[in-house]
């Protein structure tokens, strides 16, 4: 143990690390044991200098030839450059898109279908340390996320949806649902891999053919399931990748030839793409932003409590559209709950996202760095208490301290916009009736968390809190046939489960 703090600088920087990296949020060392560095390798990746479009089963170069580069967030080394679509690409994506549609894949039947879903979610599997290490590379997740979530749950979307290619008549759909034909999906940079397989999975169990625009700061991981999609010999065109900017997205979300949108990211460009399609007959569903509530009881086990609350909102940097940004604990715990978890998040280890041992990596981009330092400093300055562990963070790179605000009021900004970041907000309560009236206290409805030992008060939250999902004496649990899926302005519609297959049917 003394070996290893003694190869520690005194700020906790292993020897040998990546410049900056890997410095513990406390300072595990003045308990007298440190960590050694683990890093994954990234041998297993190979990063070429330049990346295609994937259209109709080949990757090539945009039509006009222009490209944007894609760095890790963790150090801003550039990784690769990558094909910007413009209109001409999103045409011929779309039509490749409709041919696939109509000669291959709609006619299919749902038993081919999913030998093919069940090929990737496999090819997924084999590939999965890859996939982590680059999704850990690109978007600046810790590795044992990206490992342990990203990729695995990314699988079982498609092994799932694989399982209902057969049996849509029986999803309770109607008798004879049929495909709506090409998806446009745009989807963010916070679950790059994961967001494309819960868009892809359904949409291609249904009979759908699909053209993925991924986040501009995350193309990698959806360039490499283009390669699966390859690998596992599904038809040209089944599935296209148009990387790009905003601009790609909008051209997409606007082509006519586009049947169905399914679009996750900010409320903003969800109500612009709504006002897009608005009176076009194209289907559309909105995953959006939340600030959902994590309301913990007197009577919760306050270990496991301080548990889910730090994988609430701690869990990928806080870049969670249902992160549980807004902590309400009971008034007479509140100092006893506060309290541990200041202790914990002293343990917690922000730095390199490939070191197998970091809990918090890198913040994605620097516009989202700066929109978290924005909201952090309001905070401050509408009064509420700010609070970080020790904590020194890398010099190159995008990062921000885990953080928590006490003597938060709900007017405060921070109470009532997303932040998308390690941030939290504590309010209290001293009723049930409160924890209810603060928890629906916002524009949002994503989801929300209970901490209860007792049954009966988690059915009655339950049925009052106005979110799409809500854990029990849990938080962040995700599982394919599961719906996910909010109200008001964290959007409408569902992904995952029956639900979310209703979605790309004509039932
Ligand atoms: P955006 O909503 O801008 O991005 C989401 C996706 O939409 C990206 O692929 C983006 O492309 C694309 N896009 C951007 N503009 C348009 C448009 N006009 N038409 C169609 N597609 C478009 O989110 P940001 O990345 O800008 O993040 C901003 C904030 O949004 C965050 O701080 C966070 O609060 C929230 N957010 C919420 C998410 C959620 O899951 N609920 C996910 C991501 C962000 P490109 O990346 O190239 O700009």
């Amino acid at each position: 143990m003394q070996a290893g703090k003694d190869a520690r600088d005194p700020g906790g920087q292993p020897a040998g690390s990546p410049a900056g990296l890997a410095a513990p949020a406390g300072d595990p060392g003045d308990a007298g044991w440190a960590y050694a560095p683990a890093p994954e390798s990234r041998e297993i990746v190979t990063i070429t200098p330049e990346y295609g479009l994937f259209l109709d089963g080949e990757f090539g170069p945009a039509a006009g030839g222009k490209t944007f580069p894609t760095v890790n967030p963790a150090t801003e080394e550039p990784l690769a450059r990558v094909a910007e679509a413009g209109p001409a690409d999103v045409d011929r994506a779309v039509a490749a898109a409709r041919a696939a549609y109509e000669r291959v894949w709609g006619p299919m039947p749902g038993a081919e279908r999913a030998k093919y879903l069940f090929r990737i979610a496999r090819i997924l599997q084999e590939r999965s340390r890859e996939f982590a290490v680059l999704e850990s590379l690109d978007n600046g997740k810790p590795i044992k996320e990206s490992r342990d979530v990203d990729v695995p749950l990314a699988a079982a979307h498609f092994f799932y949806h694989a399982g209902w290619a057969d049996k849509l008549e029986h999803a309770g759909l109607g008798p004879s649902p049929r495909p709506v034909g090409v998806a446009g999906q745009v989807i963010p940079w916070n679950f790059p891999l994961l967001m494309a397989a819960w868009k892809l999975a359904p949409a291609l169990a249904a009979g759908n053919t699909c053209v993925l625009k991924p986040a501009e700061t995350t193309p990698l991981t959806a360039l490499l399931l283009a390669e699966v999609c390859q690998q596992a010999g599904l038809p040209p065109g089944v599935v296209n990748v148009l990387t790009g900017a905003g601009e790609t997205g909008a051209a997409l979300v606007a082509h006519p030839g586009v049947d169905k949108v399914a679009f996750t990211g900010s409320t903003e460009v969800g109500k612009q793409i709504q006002r897009t399609v608005a009176g076009t007959g194209k289907r559309l569903t909105l995953e959006l932003g939340g600030k959902a509530a994590n309301v913990v009881f007197d009577d919760a086990p306050v270990e496991a409590a301080v548990e889910g609350i730090v994988n609430g909102i701690f869990f990928n940097q806080g870049h969670v559209c249902c992160a549980g940004s807004r902590l309400l604990v009971q008034e007479s715990v509140a100092d006893a709950v506060t309290g541990r978890l200041r202790d914990r998040l002293g343990t917690l280890r922000l730095g390199d996202p490939l070191d197998k041992n970091t809990d918090i990596g890198a913040i994605n981009s620097r516009p989202q760095l700066d929109k978290i330092r924005e909201l952090s400093d309001a905070g401050e300055a509408e009064g509420a208490e700010r609070w970080s562990p020790p904590c020194r963070l890398p010099d190159r790179g995008y990062w921000f301290p885990p953080t928590v605000f006490t003597g938060v009021a709900q007017s405060h900004r921070i109470a009532r916009e997303e932040i998308f970041g390690p941030v939290l907000s504590v309010l209290t309560f001293r009723t049930p009736e409160e924890a209810v009236t603060k928890a629906n206290n916002t524009a949002y409805g994503l989801s929300a968390g209970v901490w209860t030992e007792k049954g009966s008060r988690i059915l009655w939250l339950a049925q009052r809190l106005r979110a799409g999902v809500v854990w029990a004496n849990t938080y962040n649990r995700f599982d394919p046939a599961s719906p996910f899926g909010g109200y008001r302005e964290s959007g409408f519609g569902r992904e995952g489960g029956r639900h979310g297959l209703a979605a790309y049917l004509d039932a």
